[in-house]
């Protein structure tokens, strides 16, 4: 069985037509699904949609957060109560083609554990949009050491990744985490589509936040910039140090104070840059160490099995 796994927040009319398209599908190539709803903390009437799919269907399971928590715990909670040999993650919104959902199951039956869905065109976006993605997918790609350009959440896991996510206590990141365990791939391409209905959830802000976390989770390398950084300073100011003695050597000193100014404010930006860097991981220790829970389920609705 497949469990198909979708997020929503704030998608009252994309439930119903997310969940008769794909059923559509599923029928047509004989798959026998489950069907997670994750309401992620909607403020409409996501949930209401959900609960009213779940009671006239055999196979829709919905849950309900007791707020926002994000898209990444919204996947978590699908992992986790997903029952299928397998699971599909999939936007609410339809911007991953459905239809695509048949070729990753055959890819799966023919043993492949993890089937990555890549985007072949990034859609309609704005330029800032499609340049910020790409600036932070080079980033990340470049310090967790695996190509993600393209990578998106439309996934199809097999029951054994489904129980090594679930088992990861961290708050990852959902496309990296499928990087980073590994298992044998196949990848299917697709084209995104345009929302069904409303707009995209995603802020400037919000999207900035998701990357920096992102990469802060995957990789310390910011850290050791700050090492560099120090050492490249430590150079610098050797050569000024040698530079500054010789002068007060042969009696040339009290000039060059526009120097020691321009010396103190970049030193000062450094310290100041690496001290926000270490500040970072710290919270990032600290939220992980806390051991809050991911998401908080406040309701759950399921079908009685017709
Ligand atoms: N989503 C979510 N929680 C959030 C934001 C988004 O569960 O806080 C869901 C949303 O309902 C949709 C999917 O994640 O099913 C992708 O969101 P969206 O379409 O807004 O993002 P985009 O396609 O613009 O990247
Ligand atoms: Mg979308």
């Amino acid at each position: 069985m497949l469990s198909v796994i979708i997020p929503a927040y704030n998608e009252e009319k994309c439930v119903k037509i997310a969940y008769d398209k794909i059923s559509a599908i599923l029928k047509e190539n004989a798959i026998e699904g489950e069907f997670i709803f994750v309401d992620d903390g909607s403020r409409d009437e996501t949930f209401k949609m959900i609960t009213e799919l779940s009671e006239e269907k055999g196979n829709v399971t919905g849950l309900h957060f007791s707020r926002n928590f994000g898209k990444e715990s919204a996947i978590s909670a699908g992992l986790a109560s997903a029952t299928g040999d397998c699971a599909v993650v999939i936007d609410a919104d339809l911007q991953h083609p459905p239809e695509k959902i048949a070729e990753m199951y055959r890819l799966w039956e023919k043993g492949a554990e993890i089937v990555e869905g890549l985007k072949s065109e990034r859609g309609r976006e704005s330029r800032m949009k499609g340049l910020g993605a790409k600036i932070f997918y080079s980033v990340i790609s470049r310090m967790a050491g695996f190509d993600m350009a393209n990578s998106s959440d439309f996934k199809l896991l097999d029951r054994k990744v489904i129980d090594v996510i679930n088992k990861m206590p961290e708050r990852g990141f959902f496309r990296a985490i499928s990087y980073w365990v590994g298992y044998n791939k196949g990848t299917v391409y697709y084209d995104v589509a345009e929302r069904v209905d409303g707009e995209s959830k995603w802020s400037t802000k919000g999207l900035f936040k998701y990357a920096l976390s992102n990469i802060t989770s995957y990789s310390t390398a910011p850290m050791q910039i700050v090492t560099f950084l120090g050492f490249v300073m430590l150079a610098i100011s050797v050569i000024f140090g040698v530079w500054a003695l010789i002068d007060k050597i042969i009696g040339r000193a009290l000039e060059g104070m526009t120097t020691v100014i321009i010396i103190t404010i970049f030193i000062g930006s450094i310290i100041m840059i690496s001290l926000g860097i270490i500040g970072y991981y710290i919270a990032r220790i600290y939220e992980e160490i806390k051991g809050r829970p991911k998401y908080i389920v406040s309701s759950t609705v399921k079908s009685v099995r017709k």
